[in-house]
């Protein structure tokens, strides 16, 4: 999704489009990686927006209430956030790079076996994860 759409969406929900806000769906439209708080932070303080923990996670909170955003937690400590998509990710277990990784068969495939999964259990499902781990290539290498 771009930023357009989302602020677009956002207004027929007649939410504030505060410049946090506006900026953080911008990081969000423009990231290929799924982002933690602190790294956040960091990119809107770039920005000259400051925004203190309080306000990221209110943010945050508020941007995956709408489906906006979706919070994937790798197993590192800390939550990460991205655009909703559903795909997969790798982390390196050396120098901790995330990338995100989507195969569309493989997420069809992995969504029919969720759907029968909860027909069979009886189950509401909302989410599944897969996380591929080893060594970046830069970590291969050194
Ligand atoms: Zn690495
Ligand atoms: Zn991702």
């Amino acid at each position: 999704m771009q930023t357009t759409q989302i602020l677009d969406f956002l207004k027929t929900k007649k939410a504030r489009l505060t410049s946090i806000r506006c900026a953080l769906v911008a990081l969000f439209a423009d990231c290929t990686t799924p982002q933690s708080a602190p790294e956040l932070i960091q990119k809107l303080r770039k920005l000259r927006l400051e925004a203190n923990k309080t306000t990221i996670y209110r943010e945050l909170t508020f941007l995956e209430k709408q489906g906006i955003i979706q919070e994937i937690d790798l197993g590192e400590g800390l939550k990460r956030y991205e655009l909703s998509s559903s795909h997969h990710h790798f982390r390196c277990i050396k120098c901790n790079l995330v990338t995100c990784i989507g195969l569309d068969e493989v997420e069809s495939t992995l969504q029919t076996w969720q759907n029968r999964t909860a027909q069979q259990y009886g189950y509401t499902i909302k989410t599944h994860s897969l996380t591929f781990s080893g060594l970046c290539t830069a970590c291969s290498l050194s």
